[in-house]
């Protein structure tokens, strides 16, 4: 990839304030998305230009970054920059209400889809992974996850319990990454105590530093004897162990240890460049991939055989056990032919889905001054909006305590489709109501709106978003790709379709947008357009499947399905 360009030493993250050196806030939010992905705060490793989620990247080189962020500065208003793969390929005239930037990454034929050609291709510089929001420039830090995981614990709480909070819950979990770190917050903010397994120390001290772990231990023992005591008393409670998740499960089985809930957040999609096998310190293991890559991969798998099989074993004895979306339990069902790894779910059908049924999806903002104040703003008008919520008065409430802002101040907060008397979707009204108060000046730069690829109508993911739907269409791709398409269509500023994600090669087909809130009314057209199809997309997907909650979402917000009656 080259040396770490200059222009990237330069910015050291995102430009802040009004003043822009592209040629309009469209591109300027662009080429300040791209440089907060690779903010030393926000990324996990932006010397490799690595994001987050393993190898999730933001560009394919250095070369091709700083080209990037040329064709970001030069760009005209009625022009489109074409980025594949994370490296720019051309640019055409289009017009002013087009996408400023359309992305492609990591995307091969049906066929040639797997980590092997992958891998073949990205050695010879040919494709790049973009993960979800890596490789589309809308990662904004372990931020950007926490009221997902948060939610999806909550979720949980009333699922499995009937209760509003993990008070008196122990959960252990694995891998303090980029998004995986925001577990153990999401756990004490739930009100329960959380045990996560990581085997690179410097992540712990990152998740502690910026207060999403309370504490670290080389000691399970005393990691088990803290949370006992702090699930007894009620207590909110964290702890990283620096050790290997599977070695500790397994650990945690033969000292008769059952925690309330198991799971595990360790790039286990990427069996080479994102698992770290038994036996090996963090060094070893990195000397280990550059010399014998496959020996790499064996191990990794045979860990993660064993790590998979001590999650069944904590099922058995009674924990409540599901995967967060790192496609463990396929790697070992297809290269293990281990026939029991699907017997726990993925936390999709186990708690999201009927999220996603209402168009509910996780959408968030960053202010492009950089000025918190105009995140606070954002966060009194959405409360403002949305009174009758009071989940999300206490989540806002409890960003604000407790969410460190990294980069550029973000907010996230999960919206649906549901209309009002104007016929307008929740996410169309708070972004016209962001847009107004940056029209008056009352937020003092533009606002970027965007989402994750997570979303409820925009992957295709078999072993995540899409598994175990109803009509049995887990793997039919078309409607991620006429959600990217219907985003152009409604006039994004950039729109996305990347392959992998958090599942890995061939296991996901997914998209993402982005929408300039510049106060202009081009950008309240755009905004009521974007806002209305995107998570649309979501109730007609789940209507199409036969969701009744799709439906009944679909028949109370005239979403217009052709053949719903026939
Ligand atoms: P990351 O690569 O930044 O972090 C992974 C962490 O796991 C690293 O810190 C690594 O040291 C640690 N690790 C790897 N193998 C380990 C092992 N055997 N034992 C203990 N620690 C180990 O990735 P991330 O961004 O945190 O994402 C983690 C996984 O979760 C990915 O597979 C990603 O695709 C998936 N993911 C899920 C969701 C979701 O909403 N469910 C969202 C984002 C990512």
């Amino acid at each position: 990839r080259g040396e770490p360009s200059d222009t990237w030493r330069a910015y050291q993250g995102a430009s802040t304030g009004t003043k822009i050196e592209c040629e309009g806030w469209r591109q300027e939010a662009a080429l300040r998305m791209l440089n907060n992905n690779l903010d030393p705060e926000v990324a996990e490793k932006p010397e490799e230009l690595v994001v987050y989620g393993g190898t999730g990247s933001a560009a394919r080189s250095w070369d091709a970054y700083d080209a990037i962020v040329e064709e970001l500065r030069e760009l005209p208003d009625d022009e489109t920059l074409l980025v594949q793969s994370g490296k720019p390929v051309g640019r055409f005239r289009t017009h002013e209400r087009a996408p400023r930037v359309l992305i492609a990454n990591s995307n091969l034929v049906g066929k040639w889809d797997d980590w092997e050609h992958f891998h073949e291709l990205e050695a010879e510089g040919k494709i790049m992974y973009g993960q979800m929001t890596a490789g589309s420039w809308a990662y904004i830090g372990t931020q950007g996850i926490i009221q997902g995981t948060y939610e999806t614990l909550a979720a949980l709480a009333r699922a499995e319990y009937d209760e509003t909070d993990l008070e008196g819950r122990i959960v252990v979990t694995g891998g303090l990454g980029g998004m995986g770190g925001a577990q153990p917050l999401a756990v004490t903010m739930n009100g329960g105590v959380c045990i996560a397994a990581e085997v690179d120390e410097e992540r712990i001290d990152r998740r502690i530093e910026t207060g999403y772990c309370q504490e670290k231990t080389d000691d399970l023992d005393e990691a088990i004897e803290r949370a006992e005591e702090a699930a007894a008393a009620g207590e909110s409670y964290s702890v990283g162990v620096h050790v290997n998740a599977a070695d500790m499960l397994e650990a945690m089985l033969e000292r008769e240890f059952v925690p309330d809930i198991v799971t595990d957040q360790t790039s286990a999609h990427d069996a080479l460049e994102g698992y770290y096998p038994s036996g090996y310190t963090v060094a070893e293991a990195d000397a280990l991939r550059d010399e014998d890559p496959d020996r790499y991969v064996a191990e990794s798998l045979d860990t993660m055989e064993r790590h998979v099989q001590a999650i069944l074993d904590l099922q058995d004895r009674g924990a409540v056990a599901f995967e967060y979306g790192n496609n463990i339990r396929g790697q070992v069902e297809d290269e293990r032919g281990l026939e029991t790894a699907f017997d726990f779910p993925g936390f999709v059908p186990a708690y999201i889905r009927p999220q996603f049924c209402e168009g509910r999806g996780p959408f968030r903002w960053a202010a492009l001054s950089g000025d918190p104040e105009d995140i606070y703003r954002t966060d009194e008008a959405v409360l403002d909006l949305f009174p009758e919520k009071d989940s999300l008065r206490r989540w806002i409430d409890l960003a604000q305590d407790q969410v460190q802002f990294q980069g550029l101040p973000s907010r996230v907060c999960w919206l649906g489709y549901s209309t009002d008397d104007d016929g307008l979707t929740e996410r169309a009204r708070f972004a016209l109501r962001i847009n107004d108060l940056v029209r008056e000046g009352e937020i003092t730069a533009p606002i970027v709106v965007t989402r994750d690829h997570l979303d409820a109508g925009s992957v295709a993911s078999p072993n995540r978003e899409t598994e175990a739907m109803r009509d049995g269409t887990d793997a039919v791709a078309d409607w991620p790709i006429l959600n990217a398409l219907l985003n152009c269509a409604a006039g994004a500023d950039i729109v996305s379709v990347h392959d992998g994600g958090g599942v890995g090669i061939g296991n996901a087909l997914h998209t993402n947008n982005h929408v300039v809130l510049d106060g202009t009314e081009q950008a309240a057209e755009t905004a009521k357009r974007v806002f209305t199809t995107d998570p649309g997309m979501g109730v007609i997907r789940h209507a199409d499947a036969g969701y009744e909650e799709a439906l009944d979402t679909a028949r109370e917000s005239n979403v217009a399905i052709p053949m719903r009656d026939r």
